[in-house]
């Protein structure tokens, strides 16, 4: 066995029946959404004229391949894709080293969030000023292609966790840390059984020359993709019926808030799970290029198509809900991202030294829960539902499903930080008991 990559012997979501349905299932359901949230809209309350949807279905061989592998809405994702890989790699930006890996080393990210959102916005802004009528063609597109563009994300993700589980037997071209040509695996997607470990993903960190696969997927294709498929709502209801409701101003101005405060934040990704523990798989690459800008606008889609006048008490009502989110959410994460480099040694905090000569924070956000931060972001979720008025259960299917993951979440860090902390976890337990809502949960 390699000293290097151990076998992973856990299966997490019920092991390989468990992803089979996943992998499925979760294609399915924003395929659904694409369905049920459209012009022909047939939703009343709970009730679902199934009929109806199930008219939309495509049922042909041709339908099908259509749906997936429509050439156009291929060519422009595929140039959508490479454009953003360029620039990620050309516009200039902070250096930084990433976690010490099991080899010892530390690979090389750069950090231009900023620069790419500028430049995404420039260009967008530019492209309005410069149009007749406020009209973008491209905007139109993603409106026009919705289901198709559903099926292209669904089918790359496919492809791309395919060629990086095949990369990952390919031996490296130099020498890493320990002076062999192994690739470093995750420790939870090398379990031998190709299907699990090309769900969870097998490489820790799959790259193309400086380009790193995994850090990029998770900030720019598929989170911009989200903002400009939103941005296509407020731009089809305004050609549409010549004005835009406050509400879809508003989930769209909350939800550009928090894709810039991601992209922004993109040094404190490098430390979360995604990036430190789990591999690039299909896991990965479904979630950030096609759950999270299919199922993540599912709001906007639903009030471009359900016109909702909030009125001002209620925007300030669902804008207190987001302040309320972020400001726990941000300040918690802040909070701990300082504590790791040493920024708030000097305030004698309470602590609790470890094993490994990191310290666990028990104080402030991180004395009230383990995860106080997950929390605020489930506030922001509800803000965004909020926006939909109370129509239809199908607007709040984020807080629920996000609800979810964040406890999926939870049990994944506990397992690891106990493995990893052993006994000093057990006494950072006792000491902040709760796990994510204070004195709840
Ligand atoms: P956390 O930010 O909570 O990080 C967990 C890790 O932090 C642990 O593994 C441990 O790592 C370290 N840690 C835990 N407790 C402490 C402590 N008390 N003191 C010091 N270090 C501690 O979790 P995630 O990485 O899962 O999430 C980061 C953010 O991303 C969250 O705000 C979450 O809500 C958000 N998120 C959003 C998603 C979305 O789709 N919108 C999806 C997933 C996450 P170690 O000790 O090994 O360094």
């Amino acid at each position: 066995m390699s000293k290097l990559n151990p076998v992973t012997t856990h299966r997490e979501f019920s092991g390989l029946p468990g992803t089979i349905a996943i992998t499925f299932g979760l294609a399915g359901v924003i395929l659904a959404f694409g369905f049920l949230i459209n012009e022909t809209y047939c939703i009343d309350g709970v009730n679902i004229q199934w009929d109806e949807v199930w008219k939309q279905v495509p049922l042909s061989k041709e339908d099908i391949i259509e749906l997936f592998f429509d050439k156009t809405t291929w060519v422009a994702y595929l140039i959508w894709f490479s454009i953003l890989a360029v620039l990620d790699i050309i516009l200039p930006g902070k250096e930084m080293k990433g976690i010490t890996l099991r080899d010892g080393t530390q690979l090389d990210y750069k950090i231009n969030g900023w620069p790419m959102i500028m430049l995404l916005l420039t260009i967008l802004t530019s492209r309005l000023a410069i149009s007749s009528d406020y009209y973008l063609p491209e905007l139109a597109f993603l409106y026009n292609n919705h289901l198709k563009l559903t099926g292209t994300t669904i089918a790359f993700s496919f492809i791309l966790a395919t060629l990086v589980y095949i990369a990952s037997f390919i031996p490296l071209r130099g020498k890493n840390g320990m002076g062999t040509k192994e690739r470093i695996l995750s420790i939870n997607g090398n379990t031998g059984s190709p299907f699990y470990d090309w769900f969870i993903g097998r490489e820790l960190n799959p790259r193309i020359g400086y380009l790193d696969i995994k850090l990029f997927c998770e900030l720019r294709p598929g989170l911009l993709l989200w903002f400009l498929i939103n941005l296509s709502c407020i731009h089809h209801q305004y050609h549409k019926l010549g004005f835009v409701s406050d509400s879809l101003i508003l989930v769209n101005v909350l939800q550009a808030f928090y894709i810039v405060d991601g992209v922004q934040n993109e040094e404190g990704v490098l430390s979360m799970i995604d990036i430190t523990t789990d591999g690039f798989g299909y896991m990965l690459c479904f979630g950030d290029l096609a759950w999270l800008p299919i199922s993540y606008c599912l709001q906007a889609r639903y009030l471009l198509i359900k016109p909702l006048n909030l009125g001002i008490t209620n925007c300030l009502l669902v804008n207190g809900v987001m302040a309320l989110g972020f400001y726990i959410f941000h300040l918690a994460n802040q909070q701990k991202s300082d504590f790791k480099q040493g920024k708030l040694d000097h305030l004698n905090l309470k602590l609790i030294k470890t094993k490994t000569g990191s310290k666990l924070l028990c104080d402030g956000w991180w004395g009230l829960s383990q995860h106080i931060n997950y929390l605020g972001d489930w506030f922001i979720g509800w803000s965004w539902c909020l926006t939909t008025g109370f129509e239809t259960p199908l607007t709040y299917f984020y807080v629920i499903y996000f609800g979810s993951l964040l406890f999926h979440r939870q049990t994944r860090d506990e397992m690891k930080c106990r493995a990893k902390y052993g006994s000093t976890w057990e006494e950072y337990e006792r000491k902040v008991p709760y796990k994510i809502i204070p004195y709840i949960y």
